[in-house]
């Protein structure tokens, strides 16, 4: 990977309730945007016509609508690549990618390497570059995807790879979840003081309207449950929660999102 080093610029797009579109920039290329997951257009070109950008390429971690639905209004504006997994489910791609390719965009500068992790979707891919991660509904800060299509293993499998990445990686994810993912991660473990200390900045951040995100692997590792299940304090508590002994992180992870799937804070 050659230019991976470059630092980039990435800014939010916010769009529905919670979802955000990720804006990337290279120092290389001013003014001209790289958009993750864009599922709705309209909020992309306004902030497109707002700072004089224009829109290069398009990236998309899965096919769920609400990380896909504006594409083809962006590409009634510019006809631009867009990259995202091998899926029948995602229309107009111009290029697919798989596990562990190298995604060049050379007139921009920008350079990732891309990632398969199944569970919240069985297609779904991260990009990994420029120390950033965009990780669509795998990894939420605080917290992680849904299980729609995957299973626990996968899941638990593609979790372990996203954490293993450098702890200085800026993590962009695909919605604003973390306050409500720290409550249910300080009802797993009310003593983290990491996740306390990070409650408050988050609550702070939030009351200002301002995103919680990026956060970063390091702290993810500290804070996140779901990366913790071959801990002794989240396996401890999921035992606890489930009545039964666990053996094997894949089956503390199944049980913790089980717990977060009826969990109500
Ligand atoms: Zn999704």
């Amino acid at each position: 990977m050659s230019n991976n080093k470059l630092p980039i610029q990435v800014r939010p797009v916010r769009a529905f309730a919670d979802n955000y579109i990720w804006l990337i920039e290279s120092p290389l290329a001013p003014g001209q945007v790289v958009a993750v997951d864009p599922g709705d257009a309209e909020p992309v070109i306004s902030e497109l016509r707002r700072s004089g950008s224009s829109l290069a390429a398009i990236l998309l971690t899965h096919h769920h609508p609400d990380h896909i639905g504006g594409v083809a209004g962006l590409l009634a504006l510019a006809e631009v690549p867009v990259i995202g997994p091998n899926d029948g489910r995602i229309p107009y791609l111009t290029r697919t990618v798989g596990d562990r390719e190298q995604l060049d965009l050379p007139k921009l500068g920008l350079s990732f390497e891309t990632l398969h992790v199944p569970g919240h979707t069985l297609s779904h891919i991260a990009f990994w570059g420029h120390s950033a991660l965009f990780c669509g509904d795998t990894l939420f800060s605080a917290g992680c995807g849904r299980m729609f299509e995957g299973t626990p293993l996968q899941m638990s499998h593609s979790l372990q790879r996203l954490g293993s990445l450098p702890p200085e990686t800026l993590m962009y994810c695909g919605h604003e979840y973390t306050a409500s993912n720290l409550r249910f991660a300080l009802a797993v473990e009310p003593n983290n003081p990491a996740a306390v200390e990070y409650r408050a900045t988050v609550a702070a951040l939030r009351a200002s309207d301002t995103p919680s995100l990026p956060s970063t692997l390091g702290l993810e590792s500290r804070v996140n449950p779901f990366l913790r299940c071959d801990t002794a304090p989240i396996r401890a508590a999921v035992q606890a929660h489930a009545g039964k002994p666990l053996s094997g992180t894949a089956a503390v992870f199944a049980e913790l999102r089980a717990w977060k799937d009826g969990f109500r804070s």
